[in-house]
C-alpha cells in the first residue's frame, strides 16, 4: 500500500492553516521583492517573522492540531519560515549593496570638471594711491626710503626744527609711549633717518602710517603720508615746482593746474601749500573746492639749514626740498570719495570697487 502523502491526510482545519500559510507565503514573497530599501525590509521581517509577526501567530494554531498533524504542519511552518528568512537576508545583501553603488555615485568626483573660482580680493585705495605715487617717482629717480612708526622724539621733531613750545608737540597731536618715544606724527623723522645714513645726493620719498590724537568725519588717528626728500648741490624752489608739477600732471591729468602758496613748516625755509586745480569742477568751482577751484594737496619747501646741520650735512655746499601729503586726500579726490571713514571701515561693497585698480 502506498504511503498516502501528508497533504490528504489534513483535517479541513488543517488544509485552512496549510492555505493560509501558503498565502502568507506567496504574499511575503512578493512584499519582499517588490521592496528596495533596507528599511521596508526590515519591516517585513517584524511584521512576518517579528515576535509578534503573522507567522508566529499562525504557529500558536499548531496547538490545536493532533498530534499526528502537528509535526506535518510544523514542518511547513518550519521551511516556509526558513525560506522567508532567506530570501529576507539576500534582498538585504542586495539593498545594500544598491545603497552603496547609489552612494559612491553621488559622491563620485569629476577631475575633469573645472574648479570653483575664488572671489579675488582686491588693493585698499590707499595703497593703489602709494603703488602709483611710488611709481610715478621712481620715474623721477626717487627711491623708496622706510623708517620705525615708534619714532624717537629726536627725528620726528628736535631734528626737523620743531622748537620744545610747538604746538605739534602737544599731548591733543601726539601719542606719546613712554618718555622720549612716541608714534610718530608724520613721515619727515624718515628724511632724517636717510640723510644720517646717507651723503647727497640723494632722492627718496617716504610712504608710511602716521598716528596723531585727532578724531573726526574728516580726520583719522592713523592715517597715510608720503613724504619726499631731494638733496643735491644745487637744488632750487624752481626744482621743487617742476618736480611737484610733473608729480600732479601724471597722478591727476596732464591739464592739471598746479598753484603754490607761501605757507609755513619749521622744517622748510621757504614752505609752500600746493594747490591743484579742482579735479572735480575742472577750476570753475564746486562744494568739494568751496567754491574757490583750487584743492589743497600738499605742503613743500626747501629744507632749513638748521635741519641739514643737524644731520652733518653743511648747508653752504648743499641744498634741497622735501614736501608731504596725505595718501587718504588723495585717494579721496582721485577716486571720488566723499567719507574718509570709507577708507577705514574695510566694507567689501566699497573695496570690491577697486578690482583690478581703479581709474581716475
Ligand atoms: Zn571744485
Amino acid at each position: 500500500m502506498i504511503a498516502p502523502i501528508p497533504f490528504f491526510r489534513f483535517t479541513m482545519r488543517d488544509t485552512t492553516m496549510r492555505e493560509q500559510l501558503e498565502h502568507l507565503r506567496q504574499q511575503t514573497v512578493r512584499a519582499i521583492q517588490a521592496t528596495e530599501g533596507e528599511e521596508g525590509l526590515h519591516e517585513i521581517r517584524v511584521r512576518v517573522l517579528g515576535r509578534k509577526g503573522e507567522l508566529t501567530g499562525l504557529m500558536k494554531g499548531l496547538g490545536a492540531l493532533s498530534a499526528e498533524e502537528r509535526p506535518l504542519v510544523g514542518q511547513m511552518v518550519n521551511s516556509v519560515k526558513d525560506e522567508l528568512e532567506q530570501l529576507l537576508e539576500h534582498a538585504l545583501v542586495r539593498a545594500r549593496e544598491a545603497a552603496t553603488t547609489h552612494r559612491l555615485a553621488a559622491e563620485r568626483i569629476d577631475v575633469t570638471l573645472p574648479g570653483r573660482g575664488g572671489r579675488r580680493g582686491s588693493k585698499h585705495p590707499v595703497t593703489l594711491v602709494i603703488e602709483e605715487i611710488s611709481e610715478i617717482f621712481a620715474g623721477l629717480g626717487f627711491s623708496v626710503a622706510e623708517g620705525p612708526e615708534i619714532e624717537h622724539d629726536w627725528y620726528n621733531f628736535e631734528a626737523l626744527n620743531f622748537p620744545p613750545e610747538h604746538p605739534a608737540r602737544d599731548m591733543q597731536d601726539t601719542f606719546f609711549v613712554e618718555n622720549e618715544l612716541l608714534l610718530r606724527t608724520h613721515t619727515s623723522p624718515v628724511q632724517i633717518r636717510t640723510m644720517l645714513k646717507q651723503k647727497p645726493p640723494l632722492r627718496i620719498i617716504a610712504p608710511g602710517t602716521v598716528y596723531r590724537c585727532d578724531s573726526d568725519a574728516t580726520h583719522s588717528p592713523m592715517f597715510h603720508q608720503i613724504e619726499g626728500l631731494m638733496v643735491d648741490a644745487k637744488v632750487s624752489f624752481a626744482d621743487l615746482k617742476g618736480i611737484l608739477t610733473t608729480f600732479t600732471n601724471q597722478l591727476f591729468g596732464q591739464t592739471t593746474g598746479v598753484r603754490l602758496r607761501p605757507s609755513f613748516f619749521p622744517f622748510t625755509e621757504p614752505s609752500a601749500e600746493v594747490d591743484i586745480a579742482c579735479v572735480i569742477c575742472g577750476g570753475s568751482g564746486c562744494r568739494v573746492c568751496k567754491q574757490s577751484g583750487w584743492l589743497e594737496i600738499l605742503g613743500a619747501g626747501m629744507v632749513d639749514p638748521e635741519v641739514f646741520r643737524h644731520v652733518g650735512y653743511d648747508p653752504e655746499q648743499i641744498s634741497g626740498f622735501a614736501f608731504g601729503m596725505g595718501i587718504e586726500r588723495i585717494a579721496m579726490l582721485k577716486y571720488g570719495i566723499s567719507d574718509m571713514r570709507l577708507l577705514f571701515e574695510n566694507d567689501v561693497r566699497f573695496l570690491t570697487q577697486f578690482q583690478g585698480g581703479a581709474t581716475t
